[in-house]
Protein backbone atom coordinates (compact mmCIF):
# COMPACT_ATOMS: atom_id res chain seq x y z
CA UNK A 1 0.00 0.00 0.00
CA UNK A 2 1.29 3.25 -0.97
CA UNK A 3 1.69 6.28 2.17
CA UNK A 4 -0.37 8.27 0.08
CA UNK A 5 -3.58 5.78 0.02
CA UNK A 6 -2.33 4.98 3.75
CA UNK A 7 -2.61 9.19 4.49
CA UNK A 8 -6.15 8.56 2.72
CA UNK A 9 -7.69 6.47 5.00
CA UNK A 10 -6.12 7.70 8.20
CA UNK A 11 -7.56 10.85 6.85
CA UNK A 12 -11.29 9.29 5.74
CA UNK A 13 -10.79 7.44 9.70
CA UNK A 14 -10.76 10.73 10.99
CA UNK A 15 -13.62 12.12 9.14
CA UNK A 16 -15.54 9.35 11.15
CA UNK A 17 -15.73 6.74 8.05
CA UNK A 18 -15.25 3.14 9.60
CA UNK A 19 -15.95 1.27 6.73
CA UNK A 20 -14.28 0.87 2.91
CA UNK A 21 -16.55 -1.22 0.64
CA UNK A 22 -14.24 -1.96 -2.63
CA UNK A 23 -15.84 -3.08 -5.60
CA UNK A 24 -14.39 -4.82 -8.19
CA UNK A 25 -15.01 -4.70 -12.34
CA UNK A 26 -17.78 -7.98 -11.66
CA UNK A 27 -19.81 -5.80 -9.20
CA UNK A 28 -19.57 -2.56 -11.57
CA UNK A 29 -20.85 -4.71 -14.40
CA UNK A 30 -23.62 -6.28 -12.52
CA UNK A 31 -24.53 -2.81 -11.42
CA UNK A 32 -25.25 -1.11 -15.32
CA UNK A 33 -26.37 -3.86 -16.56
CA UNK A 34 -29.30 -4.07 -13.35
CA UNK A 35 -29.62 -0.59 -13.88
CA UNK A 36 -30.07 -0.15 -17.21
CA UNK A 37 -32.87 -3.12 -16.37
CA UNK A 38 -34.80 -1.52 -14.18
CA UNK A 39 -34.66 1.70 -16.33
CA UNK A 40 -36.18 -0.33 -19.52
CA UNK A 41 -39.39 -1.67 -17.30
CA UNK A 42 -40.17 1.92 -17.11
CA UNK A 43 -39.23 2.63 -20.62
CA UNK A 44 -41.03 -0.01 -21.61
CA UNK A 45 -44.80 0.76 -20.45
CA UNK A 46 -44.29 4.70 -21.40
CA UNK A 47 -47.23 6.94 -22.29
CA UNK A 48 -45.26 10.28 -22.17
CA UNK A 49 -46.03 11.14 -25.69
CA UNK A 50 -48.24 10.36 -29.15
CA UNK A 51 -45.72 8.00 -30.02
CA UNK A 52 -47.15 5.38 -27.31
CA UNK A 53 -50.32 5.17 -29.38
CA UNK A 54 -48.70 3.95 -32.43
CA UNK A 55 -45.64 1.70 -31.89
CA UNK A 56 -45.50 -2.25 -31.96
CA UNK A 57 -43.07 -2.08 -28.78
CA UNK A 58 -40.74 0.41 -27.08
CA UNK A 59 -36.73 0.18 -28.95
CA UNK A 60 -35.05 0.65 -25.87
CA UNK A 61 -31.43 0.04 -26.63
CA UNK A 62 -28.46 -2.97 -26.59
CA UNK A 63 -25.35 -4.09 -26.20
CA UNK A 64 -22.59 -3.78 -23.67
CA UNK A 65 -23.87 -2.08 -19.89
CA UNK A 66 -19.88 -0.86 -19.36
CA UNK A 67 -19.31 0.07 -23.00
CA UNK A 68 -16.55 2.55 -23.89
CA UNK A 69 -18.16 3.34 -27.12
CA UNK A 70 -22.02 4.65 -27.51
CA UNK A 71 -24.02 5.13 -30.83
CA UNK A 72 -27.03 7.05 -30.45
CA UNK A 73 -29.47 6.97 -33.20
CA UNK A 74 -32.50 9.11 -33.87
CA UNK A 75 -35.61 6.92 -33.36
CA UNK A 76 -36.73 3.40 -34.16
CA UNK A 77 -37.85 2.74 -38.13
CA UNK A 78 -40.41 0.39 -39.04
CA UNK A 79 -37.84 -2.82 -38.97
CA UNK A 80 -36.95 -1.77 -35.41
CA UNK A 81 -40.39 -0.88 -34.31
CA UNK A 82 -41.16 -5.17 -35.47
CA UNK A 83 -37.87 -6.27 -33.59
CA UNK A 84 -37.49 -4.45 -30.69
CA UNK A 85 -33.78 -3.95 -31.24
CA UNK A 86 -32.43 -0.38 -32.49
CA UNK A 87 -30.79 -0.16 -36.08
CA UNK A 88 -31.49 -3.89 -37.58
CA UNK A 89 -32.80 -2.55 -40.78
CA UNK A 90 -30.94 -1.16 -43.65
CA UNK A 91 -29.61 1.44 -42.05
CA UNK A 92 -28.14 -0.49 -39.35
CA UNK A 93 -26.94 -3.03 -41.26
CA UNK A 94 -24.63 -0.37 -42.79
CA UNK A 95 -23.93 0.53 -38.96
CA UNK A 96 -22.97 -2.76 -38.23
CA UNK A 97 -20.50 -2.53 -41.16
CA UNK A 98 -19.36 0.38 -39.10
CA UNK A 99 -18.58 -1.40 -36.31
CA UNK A 100 -17.15 -4.49 -37.95
CA UNK A 101 -14.45 -2.31 -39.72
CA UNK A 102 -13.66 -1.16 -36.34
CA UNK A 103 -12.84 -4.25 -35.05
CA UNK A 104 -15.51 -3.70 -33.07
CA UNK A 105 -19.20 -6.10 -32.82
CA UNK A 106 -22.42 -4.71 -31.70
CA UNK A 107 -21.81 -6.86 -28.24
CA UNK A 108 -18.59 -4.35 -27.59
CA UNK A 109 -21.04 -1.48 -28.24
CA UNK A 110 -24.14 0.14 -26.99
CA UNK A 111 -26.35 1.16 -29.11
CA UNK A 112 -29.46 3.43 -28.38
CA UNK A 113 -31.98 5.81 -29.81
CA UNK A 114 -32.79 9.26 -28.27
CA UNK A 115 -36.98 8.71 -29.15
CA UNK A 116 -37.80 5.21 -28.40
CA UNK A 117 -41.18 4.52 -30.48
CA UNK A 118 -41.43 4.70 -34.13
CA UNK A 119 -43.20 8.13 -35.65
CA UNK A 120 -45.12 7.16 -37.66
CA UNK A 121 -44.45 6.76 -41.55
CA UNK A 122 -40.86 7.21 -40.09
CA UNK A 123 -41.38 11.26 -40.14
CA UNK A 124 -38.97 13.38 -37.82
CA UNK A 125 -39.33 13.26 -33.92
CA UNK A 126 -41.12 16.75 -33.07
CA UNK A 127 -39.66 18.79 -30.25
CA UNK A 128 -42.05 17.97 -27.23
CA UNK A 129 -41.24 14.27 -28.18
CA UNK A 130 -37.67 14.69 -27.85
CA UNK A 131 -38.10 16.38 -24.47
CA UNK A 132 -40.57 13.61 -23.09
CA UNK A 133 -38.22 11.04 -23.97
CA UNK A 134 -34.55 13.08 -23.26
CA UNK A 135 -34.40 11.72 -19.36
CA UNK A 136 -34.54 8.22 -20.58
CA UNK A 137 -30.99 8.09 -22.89
CA UNK A 138 -29.61 10.99 -20.41
CA UNK A 139 -30.50 8.25 -17.71
CA UNK A 140 -28.64 5.54 -20.07
CA UNK A 141 -25.54 7.16 -20.46
CA UNK A 142 -25.66 8.33 -16.96
CA UNK A 143 -25.43 4.28 -16.50
CA UNK A 144 -22.99 3.05 -18.84
CA UNK A 145 -20.94 6.21 -18.47
CA UNK A 146 -18.82 5.24 -22.26
CA UNK A 147 -15.72 7.36 -22.81
CA UNK A 148 -16.71 8.40 -26.03
CA UNK A 149 -20.73 8.68 -27.52
CA UNK A 150 -21.09 9.29 -31.22
CA UNK A 151 -24.28 10.84 -32.41
CA UNK A 152 -25.70 9.72 -35.60
CA UNK A 153 -27.58 12.52 -37.29
CA UNK A 154 -29.09 16.40 -36.48
CA UNK A 155 -31.82 14.82 -34.41
CA UNK A 156 -29.23 12.53 -31.89
CA UNK A 157 -27.64 15.28 -30.97
CA UNK A 158 -29.73 18.22 -31.13
CA UNK A 159 -31.60 16.16 -28.07
CA UNK A 160 -28.11 15.91 -26.17
CA UNK A 161 -26.94 19.37 -26.45
CA UNK A 162 -30.63 20.56 -26.54
CA UNK A 163 -29.52 22.93 -29.40
CA UNK A 164 -30.59 22.26 -33.29
CA UNK A 165 -27.30 22.19 -35.33
CA UNK A 166 -26.47 21.91 -38.93
CA UNK A 167 -24.80 18.38 -39.03
CA UNK A 168 -22.67 19.02 -42.11
CA UNK A 169 -21.31 22.11 -39.42
CA UNK A 170 -20.17 19.87 -36.53
CA UNK A 171 -19.77 16.53 -38.34
CA UNK A 172 -16.08 15.17 -36.94
CA UNK A 173 -15.64 17.65 -34.37
CA UNK A 174 -15.16 16.74 -30.70
CA UNK A 175 -17.98 18.26 -28.49
CA UNK A 176 -18.23 17.79 -24.67
CA UNK A 177 -21.57 16.17 -22.91
CA UNK A 178 -21.06 16.00 -19.49
CA UNK A 179 -17.23 15.29 -19.25
CA UNK A 180 -18.13 12.22 -21.92
CA UNK A 181 -16.57 13.21 -25.56
CA UNK A 182 -19.25 13.57 -28.33
CA UNK A 183 -18.15 13.05 -32.27
CA UNK A 184 -21.20 13.47 -34.33
CA UNK A 185 -21.31 12.31 -37.58
CA UNK A 186 -24.14 11.64 -40.15
CA UNK A 187 -26.82 9.01 -39.96
CA UNK A 188 -25.96 5.59 -41.83
CA UNK A 189 -29.46 6.05 -43.46
CA UNK A 190 -27.96 9.30 -44.52
CA UNK A 191 -25.12 7.30 -46.06
CA UNK A 192 -27.19 5.16 -47.84
CA UNK A 193 -28.77 8.04 -49.94
CA UNK A 194 -25.39 9.29 -50.30
CA UNK A 195 -22.81 6.75 -50.65
CA UNK A 196 -20.02 9.04 -51.43
CA UNK A 197 -20.53 10.66 -47.53
CA UNK A 198 -18.90 7.06 -46.42
CA UNK A 199 -15.79 8.06 -46.34
CA UNK A 200 -16.11 11.40 -44.23
CA UNK A 201 -17.93 8.59 -41.37
CA UNK A 202 -14.74 6.30 -41.98
CA UNK A 203 -12.80 9.66 -41.05
CA UNK A 204 -14.94 10.65 -37.71
CA UNK A 205 -14.67 6.81 -37.06
CA UNK A 206 -10.70 7.01 -37.36
CA UNK A 207 -10.54 9.56 -34.35
CA UNK A 208 -13.04 7.76 -32.57
CA UNK A 209 -10.80 4.98 -32.30
CA UNK A 210 -7.84 6.36 -31.69
CA UNK A 211 -9.21 8.28 -28.62
CA UNK A 212 -10.30 4.72 -27.67
CA UNK A 213 -6.57 3.54 -28.04
CA UNK A 214 -5.45 6.87 -26.09
N1 LIG B 1 -32.59 4.87 -37.54
C1 LIG B 1 -32.34 5.25 -36.27
O1 LIG B 1 -32.02 6.40 -36.00
N2 LIG B 1 -32.46 4.34 -35.33
C2 LIG B 1 -32.78 3.08 -35.57
O2 LIG B 1 -32.85 2.31 -34.63
C3 LIG B 1 -33.00 2.71 -36.90
C4 LIG B 1 -32.91 3.62 -37.88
Amino acid sequence: MTEELLLELELLREFGFTHLEIRGPRTADRGSRELLAELEQIVTVCEKCRLSQSRTQVVYGVGNPNADLMFIGEAPGRDEDIQGEPFVGRAGQLLTDIIKAMKLTRDDVYIANVIKCRPPENRNPELDELESCRPYIRRQIEIIQPRVIVTLGRFALQSLTEKSHAIAAVRGQWLDYNGIKVLPTYHPAYLLRNPAAKKEVWADMKKVMAELER
